[in-house]
C-alpha cells in the first residue's frame, strides 16, 4: 500500500463540491487516512509551492490557495501516487481527460479543484507538511 497526498483547493470547497470530490476518490479505490480543514497563510502557501517560486503564476496561485480554506487529506491505495493523479486528470480542465476530477469540477487551469503529489518522494514531503506522523491512522490489514 502507498500513501499520498491530495489538496480540495478553495474553489472546490466554497462551491460545496467537496462530498462529490472525496466519493469520486472513494469509488477510485483510495482510503482517507487523515483529513483536516484549514486556512493556509501565504507563508504555508509560498512553502508548500517553492518548486513554483520562479514561475509567472505563483502569486496569483499563493493568491488564490490562500482565498479559502483547503482540505488536504492522506490517500492509501495500491500505486496510490499515480492512481491520484490519474483521477484528478491534466493540469488544465481543457486537456484533462473526460470523468476526471478536473474535468469535471475545475474551473480553471489555475483554479482546478484539488491538488495531487507527483512522484512518492514529493507525497512523502507534501503529507509530512500537513500531517505529523503521529496523526496518521494505521493501515487495518
Ligand atoms: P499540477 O501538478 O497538475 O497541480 O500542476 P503544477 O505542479 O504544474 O502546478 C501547480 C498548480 O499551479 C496547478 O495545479 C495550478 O493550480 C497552478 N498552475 C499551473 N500552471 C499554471 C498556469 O499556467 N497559470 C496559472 N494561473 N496557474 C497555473
Amino acid at each position: 500500500m502507498e500513501r499520498t497526498l491530495a489538496i480540495i483547493k478553495p474553489d472546490a470547497v466554497s462551491a460545496s463540491r467537496t462530498g462529490k470530490i472525496v466519493a469520486h476518490l472513494e469509488a477510485a479505490g483510495l482510503s482517507i487516512r487523515a483529513i483536516r480543514m484549514l486556512r493556509l497563510t501565504e507563508t504555508q502557501a509560498r512553502a508548500f509551492y517553492a518548486v513554483h517560486a520562479g514561475r509567472p503564476f505563483f502569486a496569483s496561485l499563493v493568491r488564490f490557495m490562500t482565498s479559502g480554506a483547503v482540505i488536504p487529506m492522506v490517500l492509501e491505495g495500491a500505486g496510490a501516487v499515480a492512481r491520484l493523479r490519474q483521477v484528478i486528470g491534466a493540469t488544465d480542465p481543457a486537456e484533462a481527460a473526460e470523468g476526471t476530477i478536473r474535468k469535471l469540477y475545475a474551473e480553471s487551469k489555475e483554479r482546478n479543484a484539488i491538488h495531487a503529489s507527483d512522484s512518492p518522494e514529493t507525497a512523502a514531503r507534501e503529507v509530512a507538511f500537513f500531517f505529523p506522523t503521529e496523526t496518521l491512522v494505521a493501515t487495518s490489514d
